[in-house]
Order: structure tokens, then sequence, then C-alpha cells
């Protein structure tokens, strides 16, 4: 999973959203949006990427101060870890598939980040709504026990267009957690 045409295929999702959200301009009171991105130090970013994965695209209204955070399907919510690590790290949960597996060893996540993963799919995730609406796509209906691997297994398409399908869809819960450390 070092595909650098993925990688720069997620900045440019970002990029696009957060230039329309600029554009749009302040949803609370029509002002000027203004850049101001949160720093970040993000684990499961190969090194080529680094810098260019070291900010949250963020936005800070001129005229009442109020901060804007576009959708991001690179981080999600305040994890350290990017999203693509936190969704194919969580299928090893339960599953151990050799892929998750070797992803897990290779980028040395701990095993309590991995149950605490875990415990968020299972239950954040599940009582979120955009569960509530994805979920009801699937018939048979996708096992919450079975959360992320057995969607990503229902999600169509070749090679990386599940995972960007699924990273997509989790846009909604990228942006309601407080942003910061
Ligand atoms: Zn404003």
């Amino acid at each position: 999973m070092s595909d650098p045409q993925f990688f720069r295929f997620l900045t440019y999702i970002d990029e696009t959203v957060a230039a329309e959200v600029q554009a749009a301009g302040c949803p609370y009171c029509g002002g000027a949006l203004h850049q101001a991105n949160y720093p970040r130090k993000p684990r499961g970013c190969p090194g080529a990427f680094r810098v260019e994965y070291s900010t949250r695209l963020s936005f800070c209204c001129h005229q009442c101060r109020r901060r804007t955070t576009s959708r991001s399907v690179r981080f999600l919510g305040r994890r350290v870890w990017l999203g693509w690590v936190v969704v194919l790290g969580s299928t090893r949960v339960g599953e151990r598939t050799p892929a998750a597996s070797a992803l897990c060893e290779a980028l040395s996540i701990p095993w309590r980040t991995l149950a605490r993963w875990r415990r968020w799919w299972r239950e954040g995730f599940a009582q979120s709504a955009v569960w509530q609406v994805l979920g009801a796509r699937f018939l048979p209906p996708v096992a919450v026990v079975r959360l992320p691997a057995g969607l990503l297994e229902r999600i169509p398409g070749q090679g990386q267009a599940p995972l960007l399908a699924l990273l997509t869809w989790l846009w909604p819960l990228t942006v309601t957690a407080p942003e910061g450390r």
C-alpha cells in the first residue's frame, strides 16, 4: 500500500473539496474563509508524502472567526493514523487476513490501537447516522461484528476502489470530532 498515485489522488480529492468549501464562504455568516490549516504528524504515511500530508485543510472566517473544516478522505477525525490505515488495519481484527496482518506489522500499529479501532467500528461507527444510511444499502445486511472487512468486501470495484469508496462514505465522520492533536 505505497502506491503514489493513490496517496496523490487522496490529496487531490481533499484539495478539491476544500476549494469548494472556501468558495462557498462561511456557513455561519457568509463571510470570506481564510486558510487556517491544522498541522499534523500523520502515521501510516509514505515518506514521500509526509510534507503533503502534514496539514489538515481547514478555514477560519474573516468576519465571525468561526472555523470550518472541510471533509477529508485522508484524515479520519482527530486520529493520528491516516484513514486508510484505520480501515485496512481494522480488517485484521477478527479476520486476520495475511494482507491486513502484514500491514499492521509493517506499520507497527500497537495492539491497543487496533482494539480501540475495533470498538469504534462496532460502537461509534455502528451507531452513526452514516452507518444507518450506508448499512441499509446492503442486502443481506453487513454484520456489525464484521466491520469494516465485511463492508469492504461487499463494495464492488478493483484494486483500491472499494477502499476509496469507503473513505468517501466516512466523510461526514471526519469533521464531527473536534480537531486538534
Ligand atoms: Zn463567518
